[in-house]
């Protein structure tokens, strides 16, 4: 089996993983766990997301942080679920937005209040926006691999959308298992089938570890040839629309398992750990992070001295 030789991480903690906790971070630890993710060589953040405030307070303060943060060198997305999010995100300057509707329309509902065509139609003004504003737009299919009010998305339904999704200027299609339905052999199946289908298309994943497939869904992902994948630091993350939801793929425990393997991410492990440690103090309870607990499997002790 040949694997890729290098690997991209987008780091969703500030966004995805910090929308499910109950503490509210402020700016300020906000950007120390960014300062902490961008020293351990992270390059890739959502940083937020432009939705109502009362519906995710989280990430009320997502324009306050991206002025802080605009200045550094590596790539800054926020989510949006609408127009009005892309035109708030314009206001504070941000240049790469991350448009996320449902493939299932139960979820969609849930989320957005609109069905999936209805979001697609508004795809289309946001696309024209992000056209006339120079912003970069990438976009995302949530429940690709199963809804939670709906059970199975049929493949044809996902086929169908992206070819739907062809009429606009996409940097990046993110599909997305929103609450860790997917299983390794559908994950390999659908990516083959959409890498045949769509070869110009610039793929990404996004897995929650909700039913502990998170790491093999990765690994399946890659046997399809994709070479970017979502996570978050310390595991954090969920959608406040879906039931059962919990945390992404963690970040420290999906680079540790592409280093074992040889491919390279340019993060560096030990500094992830520490991010994932002083993420812990922030939050103020355990994280879902194994390698914080076990340490990367080169770790060796000292043999106990017996009596
Ligand atoms: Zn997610």
């Amino acid at each position: 089996m040949d694997f890729p030789k290098e690997v991209r991480i987008n780091e969703m903690v500030l966004r995805d993983g910090l929308q499910l906790e109950k503490k509210i971070l402020t700016v300020e630890e906000k950007k120390l766990l960014f300062s902490s993710l961008k020293d351990a060589g992270v390059k890739s953040f959502e940083f937020g997301s432009f939705v109502h405030p009362k519906l995710v307070p989280q990430m009320a303060t997502s324009g306050e942080l991206f002025e802080e943060i605009a200045g550094e060198a590596v790539n800054l997305v926020a989510l949006v679920p609408n127009l009005k999010g892309a035109e708030r995100a314009k206001e504070f300057g941000v240049e790469q937005i991350n448009f996320v509707f449902s493939a299932s329309d139960t979820h969609n509902m849930q989320n957005v209040h609109k069905t999936t065509e209805q979001s697609i139609a508004e795809l289309k003004e946001i696309n024209d926006f992000c056209n006339q504003n120079h912003i970069v737009l990438n976009t995302t299919i949530a429940t690709t691999f199963g809804c939670p009010f709906e059970g199975e998305i049929p493949e044809e339904r996902i086929l169908a959308i992206i070819n739907q999704l062809l009429d606009f200027t996409i940097h990046q299609l993110s599909l997305a298992d929103t609450t860790g339905m997917a299983n390794p052999k559908q994950v390999y199946e659908l990516l083959t089938e959409v890498k045949a289908a769509f070869p110009e298309q610039n793929l990404n994943l996004h897995f929650h570890n909700t039913r502990g497939m998170g790491l093999a869904n990765i690994l399946a992902g890659l046997q399809a040839g994709v070479t970017s994948f979502d996570a978050a630091l310390g595991g954090l993350g969920g959608c406040p629309f879906a039931p059962g939801a919990t945390g992404n793929v963690c970040t420290e425990d999906v680079v540790h398992m592409l280093q074992c393997m040889g491919i390279r991410t340019d993060i560096r492990l030990d500094g992830l750990l520490e991010a994932s440690a002083l993420l812990e103090t922030i939050i103020g309870h355990p994280n879902n992070s194994y390698l914080l607990k076990a340490g990367p499997y080169d770790r060796k002790y000292a043999v106990p001295i017996s009596q």
